[in-house]
């Protein structure tokens, strides 16, 4: 079964934080959307959907229930009615931490949500505060505990080198969203966009943004906590349609189209890497016992001699574990005494687990 999420976006109406990443706070006040766009989308992507697909329509983009109440019961009651005809299975939505109280929650157990994603960016006050987001840990704590008490499953999402944050921090983040009982996370690494103070933060030397290859092994590091915690990550980086290609948006930071399938190419190497080294330490112990040379870490080192191995990884994983270019590859033969890798699928293993066999 595909699942089809419809997604609706409901841009900044207003909102009256300044987050300093963000580049919508030019058009406060203004409205360009209309509650009829969403009937519209919604058609046209059924008219595309099978019979037995499974279809949530998802309002994201903002932080849809602080949008103006009327309007959003209002998208709320359209939605339900497709939901009441069987033609979606639920609703999902996006918000902040401070957006979500008593009030909110009794609106929405009124409709058949799913899943409300919560911005939390980082569980980090002092990060929280240099973002000048607006809202504290202790939010995101208070929200993600009423939505789970009220039965919601709850998804959330983090940002990678925000001003001031660490590669401490964000691990910090990723396992906290995964202790307050989140089923599901994204993880953004942080663009900069023109028109926001991020830029003009850049621009007189008080932000740097991550170069590529630090945004991807900091991402990789959170994507790790989630995978083990067997939280689900939904999406890594921003999509096409957030502008981040446009040269009339962008100013700098992580810009990679697939930066997604970088990081979960990273995430293989790390875990390979740990393999490998547990695999050739013992295998360089054991030599070296024999030999009575402890000097030896790893096998193959002391001999010059290189082996082939085998790395074993779930289905549909093999170009991830290659790496794009065949990084992944290249990087194992120059860091190890191995002279071949073969690349197999093994059904039994999932997510990001995988085996390494010394031929
Ligand atoms: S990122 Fe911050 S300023 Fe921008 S719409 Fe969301 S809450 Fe408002």
């Amino acid at each position: 079964m595909r699942h089809i999420n419809i997604p609706i976006f409901i841009p900044h109406m207003g909102c009256p934080n300044q987050c300093v990443f963000c580049n919508q706070r030019t058009i406060s006040g203004a409205c360009f959307f209309e509650r009829s766009d969403a009937g519209a989308t919604v058609e046209r992507v059924l008219s595309t959907a099978a019979e037995d697909d499974d279809v949530e329509i998802a309002f994201f983009g903002g932080s849809f229930t602080g949008i103006e109440r009327s309007l959003m019961t209002g998208l709320l009651d359209d939605a339900e009615r497709y939901v009441a005809l069987g033609r979606v299975r639920g609703i999902r939505m996006s918000t902040r931490p401070d957006y979500i109280d008593g009030e909110i929650i009794e609106i929405l157990k009124k409709y058949t949500v799913t899943q409300v994603e919560l911005g939390i960016q980082s569980m980090s006050d002092r990060v929280l505060g240099l973002c000048r987001r607006g809202h504290t840990a202790e939010d995101s704590r208070r929200a993600v505990a009423m939505l789970r008490d009220a039965g919601f499953e709850v998804a959330g999402q983090m940002m990678i080198g925000l001003p001031g944050s660490s590669a401490e921090d964000e691990v910090m983040t990723a396992r906290e969203i995964c202790s307050m009982g989140c089923s599901a996370s994204r993880i953004y690494p942080t663009v900069v966009f023109k028109d926001t103070e991020l830029c003009r933060m850049c621009r007189e030397g008080e932000y740097e943004p991550l170069g590529l290859d630090e945004a991807v092994e900091r991402s990789a590091d959170a994507l790790d906590v989630f995978e083990r915690s067997g939280v689900r990550c939904l999406r890594v980086g921003l999509c096409e349609s957030e502008n981040l290609h446009s040269e009339e948006t962008y100013v700098a930071g992580p810009n990679h189209s697939a930066v997604g399938e970088l990081v979960m190419s990273r995430l293989f190497y790390k875990r390979i890497k740990k393999e490998i080294d547990a695999l050739f330490s013992v295998e360089g112990r054991v030599l070296g016992e024999r030999s009575g040379d402890n000097s030896v870490e790893r096998s193959g080192e002391r001999s010059g001699e290189k082996r082939d191995i085998e790395i074993q990884c779930p289905r549909g994983s093999v170009s991830k574990v290659v790496g794009n270019k065949k990084q992944n590859k290249c990087k194992i033969l120059r860091e190890y005494p191995v002279k071949r890798i073969k690349v197999v699928e093994n059904p039994r293993l999932l997510g990001y687990n995988i085996k390494v066999i010394c031929k």
